[in-house]
């Protein structure tokens, strides 16, 4: 979208769609067919500062803000929405928690493996019973000397199997109230007890990584806790902020991706002796799918803007990922429809583009969570 980027940020942008167009768009179809995490992208990730997108320098990050990790996201996800999804959670979920609460000794240990890409980080929040009501969680973590037993099973975990480390929520204080009594703690993977038990055929983002974790008595010491004793679910709600601005700009990244296909296709297909492009109906939708896109963008990088100005910007992040990704199911969808016949088949990539951005309405809460988010900001207002 035409927008005042700064110059570095536009630098970014094209130096991550070349690389997203050279390394990724040959593959991603392969990938998306054989639903295999393609681990061979991840130095290449590393080399381009993309799993670090925040971690500062001293610990081998790209030192980052938050509008250059919506950028690449969205221009990883114009190509492909699972390795979007994989640089989105990684950076921002289980990397994101550590930089954001983790200690020093934390720090030293996580941040750098996972900017080189020799750690992938998962973040387990979800389990099998609780979701949307996410501080109904009943993993339990209960304290013995120094050290602290897992025991619960966690639901569509990203990077659960591939990952290197997870940060997991767990219920440390049973007789608190449901939102005061959870911790976080990274576990890696080894760890005793600790397994990645199921992999999970999905709809769409086929070829990102997602499992059932399941912690069995699994034993760590005090210093796994990553920040305060029963504050893990006020820290997980500012984590989900900031996550949901780059779930925002993957719905962006398919969405436009998906434009640009309908488009060229259009310029292209004849019927009627003419191309398609000519016929009012096709222009209409193109002019809807565009309109509400770029109206996606400004909501999405206003929000990464108040973020990057240290100003509140929850409601904004709830807003701009609620817009984001049901108009980008929109436009996949209208742009799917541009492709008519050729379109439905598996010639033409739009139709993972819808596949993958329907998860955009549902990941890091579904769009139901976030108008109760908004509306909540707005009546306490
Ligand atoms: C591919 C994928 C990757 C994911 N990655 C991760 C991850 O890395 N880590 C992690 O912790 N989780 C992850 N998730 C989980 C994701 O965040 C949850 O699926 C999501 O929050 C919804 O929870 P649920 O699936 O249990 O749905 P439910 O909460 O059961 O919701 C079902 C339906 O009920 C609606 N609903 C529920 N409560 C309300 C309400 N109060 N008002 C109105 N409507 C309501 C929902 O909007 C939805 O339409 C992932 C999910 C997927 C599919």
């Amino acid at each position: 979208m035409d927008f005042d980027f700064s110059e570095h940020h536009n630098l970014l942008r094209q130096s991550v769609r070349d690389f997203a167009r050279a390394e990724v768009a040959p593959h991603a179809k392969k990938w998306d067919e054989e639903e295999r995490f393609p681990s061979e992208i991840v130095p290449k990730l590393a080399d381009m500062g993309l799993l670090g997108i925040r971690i500062p320098e001293e610990f081998g990050g790209s030192a980052m803000d938050t509008t250059s990790y919506a950028i690449c996201v969205e221009e990883i996800a114009k190509i492909d929405g699972s390795l979007a999804l994989t640089v989105a959670s990684h950076n921002g979920l289980g990397t994101g928690h550590i930089l954001a609460f983790g200690s020093d000794a934390q720090k030293q240990r996580y941040l750098p493996r996972a900017a080189r890409g020799e750690w992938l980080a998962a973040w387990a929040l979800t389990e099998p019973g609780s979701g949307s009501d996410s501080a109904g969680l009943t993993t339990t973590a209960r304290r013995e000397g120094d050290e602290w037993i897992i025991n619960g099973t966690k639901m569509f975990i990203t990077q659960g199997r591939v990952g290197g480390f997870c940060v997991v929520l767990a219920r440390t204080n049973p007789a608190a109230s449901k939102q005061r009594g959870i911790t976080a703690f990274v576990v890696e993977h080894g760890t005793a007890g600790f397994s990645a038990s199921k992999h999970l055929e999905k709809l769409g983002c086929r070829s990102s990584d997602t499992a059932e974790l399941t912690f069995d008595n699994v034993r760590v010491h005090d210093s796994q806790r990553v920040g305060e004793i029963d504050h893990g679910f006020t820290d997980t709600m500012k984590i989900l902020d900031r996550g949901r601005i780059s779930i925002a700009a993957m719905a962006l990244g398919l969405g436009y991706g998906a434009l640009d296909m309908a488009t060229k296709y259009a310029k292209d297909r004849r019927q009627f002796g003419k191309a398609i492009a000519e016929f009012q109906a096709v222009q209409w939708m193109l002019a809807d799918c565009k309109t509400e896109l770029d109206a996606a963008s400004l909501l999405t990088y206003r929000a990464a803007w108040l973020c990057d100005q240290g100003r509140p910007y929850s409601r904004e992040a709830s807003m701009a990922k609620l817009f984001a990704s049901e108009a980008s199911t929109r436009a996949c969808n209208k742009s799917l429809q541009i492709h008519g016949g050729y379109g439905y088949t598996r010639e033409f990539s739009v139709e993972r583009h819808l596949r993958d951005t329907k998860l955009c309405e549902i990941g890091e809460g579904t769009s139901e969570v976030q108008r109760l988010v908004i509306a909540k900001h707005l009546l306490a207002g």
